[in-house]
Parts: structure tokens; sequence; C-alpha cells
């Protein structure tokens, strides 16, 4: 998780050329009637953001889709529009919705320029495939369109998301237009042990990532655990380290020609530069590898990895 600059376009862009879209009369006329209470809702979601309260964000029953006799939602109603401006015009790849679609492509492609901002803001890791709906559009509609509920992520976190939205037993993920936690270390890892592949003669070494318990955090540690464990963050980074420690790093620290010949001294200092040269390379302090570099940094002993009968 690390903080994304907010879109320099907001709802009152977005809206009225979404809806300008709209073939037919009835429906358009219908959708810029609702256009203050769309208004309205954005504010309150700024106001609640800022006091740390957005589980209390409420739907009006203005913006309710009735349901039939099967509990199923009428999809002929007014209000589906809401989700349909994303899917039809603001999401859509079409020269004809070129002017809804270029602030889709403004989100998903935002700042480009450095490294960090290639990478999903949940994890940290893939690269941006999709724009993510902080809140889900399903529930909250009056959302869909809107700049301050749009976040660049990757396919993973954003499927492992679903329709998540919070409540008073559930804390609110880290928003990353408004949540900076990027000064702080929280993402730690520890050695999980190692299994020995008798088919390839060579040991396998497991790590184990987890959200830090901290004194001393801008936001509760609560919602870093939350949304670490919502959009399984765990496994697709746990997946890349132990890839990386396992098929790059073992070979380099057994190889006289590369580490090998190091002592743990020197060992740990390589590893604390090379830490330290992500951060500044723009990776952040909560990077998977930055957080693997820093626990190598720390051992003194490397003979376990030294063992592995290459
Ligand atoms: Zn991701």
């Amino acid at each position: 998780m690390f903080k994304k600059p907010l879109p320099d376009f907001t709802i009152e862009d977005t809206y009225p050329i979404c809806i300008n879209y709209i073939d037919d009369d009835s429906i358009r006329e219908y959708m810029i009637g609702m256009k203050n209470h769309v208004y309205v809702q954005s504010e309150k979601y700024l106001e609640l953001i800022h006091q740390s309260k957005l589980e209390e964000l409420d739907i009006p029953f203005i913006f309710n889709i009735p349901v039939d006799a099967n509990g199923k939602i009428i999809k002929a109603h007014e209000n589906n529009w809401f989700v349909k401006l994303y899917k039809y015009y603001f999401s859509k790849n079409d020269i004809k919705y070129a002017k809804a679609n270029q602030f889709y492509n403004r989100i998903k492609l935002d700042g480009v320029t450095s490294n960090k901002s290639k990478r999903c803001c949940y994890c940290n890791n893939h690269k941006i495939e999709v724009v993510d709906h902080f809140l889900p559009e399903s529930k909250y509609v009056f959302l869909a369109v809107n700049p301050v509920n749009l976040v660049p992520s990757c396919e993973e976190c954003n499927d492992n998301k679903h329709a998540y939205s919070p409540d008073s037993s559930k804390p609110v993920l880290v928003h990353p237009y408004f949540d900076n936690i990027d000064h702080i270390s929280w993402l730690g890892v520890k050695l999980h042990g190692r299994l020995k592949d008798e088919a390839e003669n060579k040991y396998i070494y497991f790590f184990e990532y987890f959200v830090k318990n901290l004194d001393q955090c801008p936001i509760s540690v609560e919602r870093i655990k939350k949304t670490f464990a919502q959009l399984k963050i765990n496994n697709n980074i746990t997946f890349d380290a132990q890839n990386f420690f396992n098929t790059e790093l073992i070979y380099d620290l057994n190889d006289p020609d590369e580490l090998g010949n190091l002592s743990d001294v020197d060992l740990a200092l390589h590893f604390k530069k090379k830490s330290e040269r992500l951060i500044i390379q723009g990776y952040g302090v909560n990077h998977w590898k930055v957080a693997l570099y820093k626990l190598l940094s720390t051992l003194i002993d490397f003979s376990y990895f030294k063992e592995n009968p290459l």
C-alpha cells in the first residue's frame, strides 16, 4: 500500500460528460435531476474520509434500486444507469466515448514517469491493470464515476477485494489517495524455514510476510492488517519473494564469483546497501524486496543458506 496522487479532476468534471452520452432523453433528464444528489454524496465522502469515518457513508433512499418479487434488482430502473455510466462510457475504450474514457485512462496511467507509480497502489508489486472502485459501485452507485473513489490497481488485488464495503465491525481499507503510510515501515518478513527438494538436491527456503505491530502510525494498524488480509497481498508478494530467493539469490550466495566469498559481516552490509538503493529508486520502504533485504541485513550468520547442496 502506498499513496497515489489524487486525480486532478472531480465528479463535477466526469458526471456531466458521462450523462451527456445517454441517448434516451427521459433517462438523461433523470440523471441530470440526480446531479446535485451525486455531488452532495461526494462532499460527504470527502468529509468522512477526513474524519476517518468512511464506514458511516449512507446510501440515500433516492439511490435505491428496487427489487422484484424474486428479490432480483429491477434492471430497467433508472438508478442502474449510474453503474452503466461507468461500464458504457467511462471505462469503454471507444473513440465515441473518448471524452469520458480519457478520465479512466488518466487514472490508470497516472504518473507513469516513475517506477513506483507503475505499480498497483495496494500490493506495491504487480503492475497496474485495472481501475478499482474503492467502495463498490454495486452498492454505492453514486460513486461509480467519482474520481476520488477510483484507484489504479492490479487485477489480483481488484479481484480479491470483491465488493468489500466497510461497516462498524469492519475497518475501512487503506485509501490510496488519502492515507499516507509511506514513511512508516509496516511490512515485515521472517524466515519460515526450508525444505529439501530431493529431486533437485537443493533446499527451498520459505518466508512469511506480515504487518508489524506499530506503536506509532498515522492510521489504525488494524486498517493496514485488514487491507493486507482482504486483498491477500501476502500471497502475491510471498510468491515473488520466494521465487526470487530460491532461483536467484541463493545461487549468488553460493557462487564465489558473486557473494559466496563475502564474510557474514560484509554480506549483511551488502544487503543493507541493496535495501537502501531500492528505497532511493522509489520502491518505498514497504516493497517486499526492501523488506527481504532488510531481514538479510540483520543476520549475523549466513551458513544456513550456504549448506545448499548445489
Ligand atoms: Zn495489487
